[in-house]
């Protein structure tokens, strides 16, 4: 059978009318001669009741005593909810649907609640169920452990659910549909003109991804990726091409590679961030707090090591945490919240001048303050100030020309 995967977010599914667009973007699949395979999210996002930022509010506003295995029971639910409702507006048009929970469709995954990988598909139930006529929903972001527990894979695991299928069942591509048009060079929300790319490479978007850009799960572009599978990043609420995720596309003129022909192919953010400054001389108080931190499990970003200053960033949520150990070490630091590290990526910037210097003139002439800079061959990392954010992003946004290429 030639599968596609069809992946439906919160906001997809969020009503009854947007679920009859679910419906019509299966129909066209399969009027097309695929078989589709629905993987869905829970239902909207939060406020709504079955959202699952709203299913982790209801455990929150009740103190801390669910385990880390009940909270996977219970925001399983959300995409348990979604699943059903999703099966029934399939079969109102006249299909045959059966919907799978992800321990019954197979996802075996690590024990790890909250986090868990997932290990292997046992695709037998899709397989059959697909053979005797019926479309199969599977719920995104669950499974279940070799012991039988019910898993979820981390936040926007759907995605992650939706690739290890198009994986397991060899699937002529995989359909993340979502709010917006593609992946664009920038967050819609903050650049209102940002368009959709047309194609991107694996690595490129999997740059994007792990900086920040949510569109898509960096998991999911490294599982589909594996296997060459390719991935669209589409509306539901359009009928737009969207785009395609792959590392050939077949011009009219052939195969071209694409993997990098570009230099720089967005801009993220991450927010939320607080950035440490150690002011300490002495490499053994330097080690025993990195060590302090690190027993802590306490996670660093952006570090840059000097002989008279250490300076890295932790999530805001760690910040105070990491402030008492420093305390606690008796080590000389200051904090800096209310951070946001902004990321320029690009796999084709290794090599090419310039790339940084126009970033530190960009943000000068806007008077935007640099905390810290980092590096690696695809991505130039500047830390600034959250209310630094949005003028940062439009202003490197047009220095590098991104609402121009496609
Ligand atoms: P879903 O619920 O469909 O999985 P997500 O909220 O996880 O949707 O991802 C879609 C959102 O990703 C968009 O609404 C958009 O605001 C955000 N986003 C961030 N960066 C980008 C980008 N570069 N291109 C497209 N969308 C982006
Ligand atoms: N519902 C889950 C989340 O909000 C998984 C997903 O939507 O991909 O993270
Ligand atoms: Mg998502």
């Amino acid at each position: 059978m030639r599968f596609v995967i069809q992946k439906f977010g919160g906001t997809s599914v969020k009503d009854a009318e947007l679920r009859s667009r679910v419906v019509d973007k299966v129909v066209k699949a399969k009027d097309s001669g695929l078989q589709p395979v629905v993987v869905v999210s829970a239902l909207g996002r939060f406020p709504d009741p079955y959202a699952t930022d709203s299913l982790l509010e209801l455990v929150q506003a009740n103190g801390n005593g669910v385990s880390s295995r009940d909270l996977d029971l219970l925001l399983a639910c959300g995409e348990t909810i979604s699943g059903v409702m999703v099966a029934a507006a399939i079969r109102q048009r006249g299909l045959s649907a059966v919907f799978l929970t992800g321990p019954q469709a197979g996802i075996i995954t690590t024990s790890t609640h909250g986090k868990a990988r997932i290990l292997r598909v046992e695709t037998d139930p899709i397989v059959t169920l697909s053979r005797l006529g019926h479309i199969v929903i599977v719920a995104g972001f669950q499974g279940v452990s070799e012991e039988g527990e019910v898993t979820t894979l981390g936040r926007g695991g759907s995605d992650t659910t939706a690739a290890a299928l198009g994986v397991a069942l060899s699937a002529e591509s995989i359909d993340i549909y979502t709010d917006v048009e593609g992946v664009m060079t920038a967050d819609p929300r903050i650049i209102s003109d940002a368009r959709p790319l047309e194609y991107l490479s694996y690595n490129e978007v999997c740059h994007l991804a792990h900086e920040g850009a949510r569109v898509i799960h960096p998991r999911a572009v490294e599982i589909a990726m594996q296997r060459n599978i390719p991935v669209w990043i589409k509306s539901t609420f359009s009928d737009a091409a969207g785009t395609l995720i792959t590392n050939h596309i077949d011009a009219a003129q052939g195969a071209l590679d694409i993997s990098s022909d570009r230099i720089i192919t967005g801009v993220t953010y991450r927010s939320g961030l607080v950035q440490v400054r150690l002011q300490e001389k002495g490499a053994e108080a330097k080690k025993e707090a990195l060590k302090a931190l690190a027993t802590a499990g306490i996670s660093l970003d952006l570090i840059n090591y000097h002989p008279d200053l250490v300076a890295f960033s932790v999530n805001g949520s760690a910040g105070r945490q990491a402030a008492s150990i420093l305390e606690s070490l008796g080590v000389q630091f200051e904090l800096e919240s209310g951070c946001a590290k902004v990321a320029v990526v690009g796999a084709g910037m290794a090599g090419v001048p310039g790339v940084m210097a126009r970033i530190v003139e960009t943000l000068d002439e806007q008077a935007v303050e640099i905390l810290q800079t980092a590096d690696s061959h695809t991505t130039i990392w500047v830390l600034v100030r959250e209310t630094d954010l949005h003028k940062s992003v439009r202003a490197l946004y047009d220095a590098f020309g991104l609402g121009n290429h496609n």
